[in-house]
């Protein structure tokens, strides 16, 4: 099930004993620790403690809080199998590691998260349409089921509960990236694939960079038991661990009694960003282009109504001052040249009207 190079790893000694010197009393020759006393104390905002090497599972209060989170939403995640990533990219590349041999296939959707094919091909994989292939011989499924990456779709229950049998069956791990489930602007179902997956073999992973700020490079995972301490010793020899400063600010946000005011205000300015962009759509785009009106998350996924390559229209775009992304870049298989992806979260209703004027009086011209 596991690369090759999954033999030769070995968990950190150095790292195991890290975790036990913080015990009162102990004195450490292990590690390469900096004096605490010659640690910087240029604000009174940040514990010293802080500025000390950490856990590579990251700091248990956090790791706490986003299990009790998980756990809400019916994912076996008892703290001990949650770990803290610096960005949930980086759980894409640490279960490529642990999966990925040149020539093995993951069944992804089609189309699917452009990092994540960027990452996986890096090490070597094929893909298969996890909608269509028997999933027999893959030992991989990674997914996006909650508002989609570049799609915004959301998989439907039914959808859900196949695929999580199907992998149940097969054996094949399913990997859910969900860095959008808080960004609902309609009802879907959203319960996560994993959560129904007793027993099976899973990742499950989300991010703080939609909901609270992307520099801080913060994310998290869960795993199904056969999975998390591999995924620990990757991440010790990839990283040693996240920025404790990151996950102590992170964690004061998300333990805030203000956080769900702060989500809930956060979803009603995108809904009305995302309204205001369908109005835009709907003046500059009939005749040109079909969509589906995304339920939640930041993008919209526009299908041409001519097969022109998007590609060919985007440095005439730029020109005009206009960016998108060309549908090809997000996808597996045979290039999808008449898709493209368009965020709307980040430019406000009138450089969304301006932007999307330019951009069907330059797809109209190409047309
Ligand atoms: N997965 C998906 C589906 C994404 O869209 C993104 C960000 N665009 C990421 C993972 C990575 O996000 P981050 O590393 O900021 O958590």
């Amino acid at each position: 099930m596991f690369s090759q190079r999954i033999d030769g790893l070995r968990p950190s000694p150095i790292r195991s004993i890290l975790n036990v010197i913080e015990r009162p009393g102990m004195v450490s020759f292990a590690g390469g620790l900096p004096a605490t006393d010659a640690l910087p104390s240029w604000s009174g905002a940040v514990p010293p403690a802080l500025l000390q090497y950490g856990r590579s599972e990251g700091e248990p209060e956090l790791r706490a809080a986003v299990s009790d989170s998980l756990r809400a939403l019916g994912v076996d995640a008892p703290p001990e199998r949650v770990m803290i990533l610096s960005g949930s990219q980086q759980g894409i590349d640490l279960t490529a590691k642990l999966f990925v041999d040149p020539g093995t296939t993951v069944a992804v959707e089609y189309p699917t998260y452009l990092a994540a094919l960027q990452v996986l091909r890096f090490y070597g994989a094929e893909f298969a349409d996890i909608a269509t292939s028997a999933l027999e011989r893959v030992p991989l499924g990674y997914v996006v089921p909650t508002f989609a990456n570049p799609t915004g779709a959301c998989m439907s229950e039914t959808e859900r509960d196949r695929l999580a049998e199907t992998c149940l069956r097969t054996g094949t791990a399913v990997f859910e990236d969900d860095p959008y489930r808080e960004l609902a602007y309609e009802p879907c179902d959203r319960t996560p694939i994993v959560a129904r997956m007793v027993g099976g073999t899973w990742i499950y992973q989300g991010s703080f960079s939609k909901t609270f700020a992307p520099g801080l490079r913060l994310g998290y995972l869960a795993a199904s038991e056969d999975l998390f301490e591999h995924l620990v010793a990757i991440k010790q020899a990839t990283d040693l661990h996240s920025s404790r400063l990151s996950q102590r600010i992170v964690f004061d946000a998300i333990t805030d009694p203000g956080w769900p005011a702060r989500l809930a205000g956060l979803v009603s300015f995108y809904r009305s960003r995302r309204d205001a962009f369908e109005g835009s759509l709907r003046r500059h785009f009939d005749g040109l282009a079909t969509w589906d009106t995304p339920p939640g998350g930041l993008f919209y996924w526009l299908r041409l109504q001519r097969p022109i390559d998007t590609r060919t229209l985007l440095a005439d775009a730029i020109e005009n001052r206009v960016a998108f992304m060309p549908g090809e870049e997000f996808s597996p298989g045979q290039p999808d040249i008449g898709t493209m992806r368009l965020n709307f979260s980040h430019a406000s209703a009138d450089d969304t009207e301006r932007g999307l004027r330019t951009l069907a009086r330059i797809l109209a011209r190409a047309s």
